[in-house]
This record gives C-alpha cells, structure tokens and sequence, in this order.
C-alpha cells in the first residue's frame, strides 16, 4: 500500500460498526474513491474528524488490490454550512448532487474539473437566496450529466437533427426520454410516449444548460417547472443508464414542498 494525500468532498458513508465504516469520496487527484475509516465515527479518535458538505485533505492508504485503502488522517479546509433560511432545501438538494455523482462517477478516474465545480455549487448552496437554489441545481445536474457523456440533447432534434427553434410549431415542446432528448413537430409519432412541457420551460432548460452556476442564480424558478424539469432529467438519465435513479434527497424535496402546500 502507498500512502497518498488529497483534497476531498464526501459523497457517502456506510456504517458497518459502531465505530467503522467505509466513506465514498469524490477526491480531486482520485475521482470516485472508496476508502474504509477505522474507528473514525468513535469520538476518542485523535485525528480530524469527517464532515459533510466540506472540503476535507485526506491522508490515505491506498490500495492497488482488491482490498479497500483506508483513511489515516483528515483535515478540514472549508465548511459549507447550510445554515441559512431554507436550509432544509439547502441540504436537500446538496445531498442530491452528491448521491447523483455516487451514482454517474466511474471509480478512481480523477475529474478535475467537475471536482471544482462541485465545490462552487457547494458555495451556491450555502449562500444563494433560496429562490435560486432549483436553477442552480438543474445548472449543477446537467453540466454534470454533459461532462459524464450523457448530453441530453435540447437545441436540435434527437431523431433528425435540425433545429429545434426552427422545426417546433404550436406551443408545446416534446421529449423523447428513449432518443435521449427533444424531439420536433416532424419526427413525433402519435404512438411514441413523451415528456410535453411549454416552450417557456423548454427555454429555460436550455438556457440552464450552458448557464454559469452564477448565470442560473439570478433564475428564481417556481416549484412546478423545477419539478417537470427535474422529472425529465432524471428519466433521461434512468434510461441512459439502467437505473432507476430515485434520488432520495429529491424525493425529500418533494415532501418537503408538498408540507408547504
Ligand atoms: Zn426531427
């Protein structure tokens, strides 16, 4: 075993002890990384303790095998502290993104970039005015689901091609959770299932994804759009990869919204 240091986020944790448990982490230099933490939940330990929704430096073994590595020391470097009004929704939807990479990050491939960006949309959870967390999150989702390689397709048909602002009459847009997007007033097939939404909210995922995590918290998006759009985002993906994709932080939301109701 080598030992090695990283910055790190926690996407998950395991409990198979009293005081062990084997901690998912997205690692800046790793990617998805495993590692199991020896006695780390007991509170005599006497190294730093593992706090989610943070920036941690983690020193690590790290195995080459098929045996986990495991953690010998943490540090905290950031905490994002959830605390501000709405915080139920803050955590909601930064669990949410984190139980998403769980799901789509290949194991022990480094992701650079998408590391950084999950710390600044960590940094949007913790500060942003509530109104804009939805926007924010659907920006976060599918920038991560385009830099995974499942690119929903929004701007052009999902069967031929053209242009989706210049092939869609009426106002109603259509999408094809099979082909993997939007699919034009041409291409559709009365026997074929789809998602409907108004134009007005097709525009608005669109935008939302090439908008910077900056540019998409200045949207304030009502709870209906941000629901059909989470919808459509989660069968598109449920159907890219075999998985269900139940979130349980988004079913959360859901109950959460509904108690306001
Ligand atoms: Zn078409």
């Amino acid at each position: 075993m080598s030992i090695e240091k990283s910055e790190a986020v926690i996407l998950k944790s395991f409990n198979w002890s009293e005081s062990s448990r084997t901690v998912v982490f997205f690692t800046l230099n790793f990617g998805r990384l495993a590692l199991v933490d020896k006695g780390g939940r007991s509170l005599k330990t006497k190294r730093g303790r593992l706090i989610p929704f943070s920036r941690m430096e983690i020193t690590f073994y790290h195995s080459e095998k098929e045996s986990r590595g495991y953690i010998s020391d943490a540090e905290l470097l950031e905490v994002f502290s959830m605390e501000k009004d709405g915080g139920l929704g803050r955590l909601a939807y930064s669990s949410a993104a984190c139980e998403l990479l769980l799901k789509l990050l290949p194991e022990e491939q480094p992701q650079k970039q998408l590391y950084h960006y999950l710390v600044s949309f960590l940094k949007h959870m913790e500060k942003d005015d509530k109104k804009y967390l939805p926007a924010v999150f659907i920006a976060f989702y599918l920038r991560l689901l385009s830099q995974l390689g499942y690119h929903p397709s929004l701007a052009y048909c999902a069967s031929c091609g053209n242009d989706i602002n210049n092939t869609t009459t009426g106002n109603q847009v259509f999408f094809d959770v099979r082909r993997g997007g939007i699919i034009c007033t041409t291409c559709q097939k009365p026997t074929d299932d789809y998602i409907s939404f108004p134009k007005e909210t097709y525009k608005l995922l669109s935008a939302l994804q090439t908008a910077s995590l900056n540019e998409a918290a200045t949207l304030p998006i009502g709870y209906q759009k941000a629901a059909l759009l989470l919808e459509v985002l989660t069968k598109f993906i449920g159907n890219q990869t075999g998985d269900s994709m139940n979130l349980n932080s988004l079913a959360f939301i859901e109950k959460l919204k509904n108690g306001q109701q």
